[in-house]
């Protein structure tokens, strides 16, 4: 078993308050992404995880047993932790199986059981083939899945990766988060990511904590995290949104201004305050406003622009009788002009109404 938990955890840096109360529990087992933007404390957090860092205030607890608080700290090398870093940390002058073999001669294994965990491992992350290169000779994925197998071999009960993908370009990127995937999923370890890129954590993560100035705005699957932003803050980082800034005059009708759109039930807002609805462009429904058809609830709108993405059509919309205007992603053969007037249906059903705290 391996789970690890912050519970209150605190770090400054002089007047920076890095990590913020940060309460979170990783069961065993589990992959958690921590993800936000740059210098809401998700490095800090990890590396108090590590026992790189002392907290201010708090505690970082495995399997229930504390290893970190303000009295002591269980040193990194004692924490049966491996951690990966942005930028790999290779030895350029030791070879792929001598950067593998690495903590495996630290503890003192047998030479014969070396040879084979490592190249096992080297058939793993399949680099098989180039064991004897050194990391000069390889590519920047090739040099990601050494440190991969690196941090895999000693059998860590948890293991800690900081932006491993972010020196490789986007395809190999894509192929990588995959990777991790599924070596988490055939070794079964306690992951935590840190990542900036929410299509990385969706992809690999089965929670994500959405980290913002320190502190958690939100944990939970990616599928909550993304249909159910509990914050402004979250429904922007998450993906592109739409956001209709009103006053909720009644249930299920929020007063945008000039326009009422419908909107469905939360239980944080209450009737008279100030609200947003949250609508992703992929959940916009548009169609021809010169086609005579009475479907309630739709909006008129104009298109303002349209752009082809490739896979789908964009669509930016004025709705009329006011400045606000909704991005659409529309399939690539919904094809409308710009000018075109239009009637936008926005589906309570698919859409989150959150407390504005934007104001
Ligand atoms: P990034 O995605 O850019 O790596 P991050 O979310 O990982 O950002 P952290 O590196 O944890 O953020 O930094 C959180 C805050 O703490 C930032 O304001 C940063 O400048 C500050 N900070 C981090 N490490 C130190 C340090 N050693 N000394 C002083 N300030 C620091």
């Amino acid at each position: 078993m391996a789970a690890i938990t912050f519970r209150g955890l605190t770090k400054r840096f002089g007047v920076t308050l890095a990590v913020d109360r940060v309460d979170l529990s990783v069961a065993h087992g589990e992959f958690v992404s921590l993800l936000g933007p740059s210098g809401c404390g998700k490095t800090t957090t990890l590396r108090l995880a590590a026992g790189f860092l002392r907290p201010d205030t708090g505690e970082v607890l495995v399997d229930g047993n504390i290893v970190s608080s303000p009295e002591a700290v269980v040193p990194p090398e004692r924490r049966r932790m491996s951690m990966i870093f942005q930028s790999y940390a290779l030895w350029p002058h030791r070879s792929v199986f001598e950067n593998v073999a690495y903590g495996l001669r630290l503890r003192g294994l047998p030479r014969g059981e070396i040879w084979r965990k490592v190249l096992a491992m080297l058939a793993v992350v399949q680099m098989e083939g180039l064991a004897d290169r050194y990391p000069g000779e390889l590519s920047g994925g090739q040099q990601q899945r050494v440190a991969l197998a690196r941090a895999l071999v000693v059998e860590p009960e948890i293991l800690l990766l900081d932006e491993p993908l972010s020196n490789l370009d986007a395809n190999l990127r894509e192929e990588l988060r995959f990777e991790i995937r599924r070596l988490h999923q055939e070794f079964g370890i306690t992951m935590l990511y840190v990542t900036h890129d929410q299509a990385e954590a969706v992809v690999t993560s089965d929670r994500i904590a959405v980290m913002q100035a320190g502190r958690i705005a939100q944990v939970g699957r990616p599928e909550e995290i993304f249909e159910r932003p509990r914050t402004r803050f979250v429904a922007e980082f998450i993906g592109r949104t739409n956001v209709l800034p009103g006053v909720l005059r009644e249930l299920g009708s929020l007063d945008l201004g000039p326009l009422v759109v419908r909107a469905p039930n939360a239980p944080e807002v209450r009737v008279g305050e100030r609200a947003a609805l949250c609508v992703r462009p992929a959940r916009v429904r548009l169609r021809d406003a010169a086609i005579p058809e009475a479907r309630g609830g739709e909006l008129p709108g104009v298109v303002e622009r349209a752009v082809y993405v490739g896979d789908a059509m964009e669509y930016l919309v004025r709705l009329a009788g006011s400045e606000h205007r909704l991005r659409a992603l529309t399939p690539p053969d919904q094809r409308f002009r710009a000018g075109q007037a239009v009637l936008v249906a926005l589906d309570p059903a698919r859409s989150v109404l959150i407390p504005d705290e934007a104001g």
